[in-house]
């Protein structure tokens, strides 16, 4: 598998324990917002018998690996480089953007899945203008990790174009018993010309946004 980065020991990114975080360069998305631009082009890649070395070194001491990106279900390899990190002991979260679910049927009927996270971006009718991209594939993959039998959630990036209107809206789609959490939308330099006049919500604001959505989604938490 192309492996563009590596976070050698996170503690907020598998629910209860340490992990490490493999960036998968590349993504079939282009967010206005994402944090992680330097890889969806070409980026420069980590030699993957360095990283299994590092990771070899690191079973028993970190609890799991994330597959996170970019978009870690493009990359071809990634069914066989989960099973050799599952080899080493560790449990195993991906981070996705829901388009593959045929790639995520195919892991979780393979259970080789501990924990997952998708990105729920806006309502599926405002994908284009977030994402660059339609939500094919997002209905089916959130079905898909309904049926299935590892915990999940869902997170959405909070930005100005999501207001509580559309946010409700969002919240239809999903049974009650998601959870399902708002990020803060940080600003990066180049953002203006998405924005428009618009203007980033604060902590507060979101903390109040997730308060409302309570209402209807009891799950629902700001992060
Ligand atoms: S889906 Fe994630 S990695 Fe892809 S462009 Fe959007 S924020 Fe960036």
């Amino acid at each position: 598998m192309r492996i563009a980065g590596l976070e050698k020991c996170s503690t907020v990114d598998f629910p209860g324990g340490l992990a490490a975080v493999l960036f998968a360069p590349g993504c079939n998305y282009r967010c206005f917002y994402c944090h992680n631009r330097q890889i969806l082009g070409n980026p420069p890649l980590l030699d993957e018998a360095e990283v299994f070395r590092f990771l070899k070194k690191r079973a028993g001491l970190l609890d799991a690996v994330v597959f996170s990106g970019g978009e870690p279900a493009l990359q071809s390899g990634l069914a066989d480089c989960i099973r050799e990190v599952r080899a080493l002991g560790y449990k195993v979260k991906l981070d996705t953007n829901g388009s593959r679910p045929e790639v995520l049927r195919s892991l979780l009927s393979e259970n080789l899945l501990d924990y997952a996270a998708m990105d729920y971006k806006a309502p599926f009718g405002d994908y284009p203008s977030i994402t660059g991209q339609d939500a094919s594939g997002v209905a089916e993959s959130l079905s898909l990790l309904l049926a299935g039998r590892i915990p999940f959630e869902l997170r959405t990036t909070v930005v100005p174009m999501l207001t509580e209107t559309k946010l409700k809206e969002m919240a239809a789609a999903v049974p009650h018993n998601v959870k399902w959490f708002l990020q803060l939308y940080r600003p990066q330099q180049g953002d203006e010309a998405f924005l428009g006049s618009l203007h980033p919500y604060s902590q507060g604001k979101i903390e109040t946004l997730a308060e409302k959505l309570q209402e209807v989604r009891p799950l629902v938490r700001a992060r």
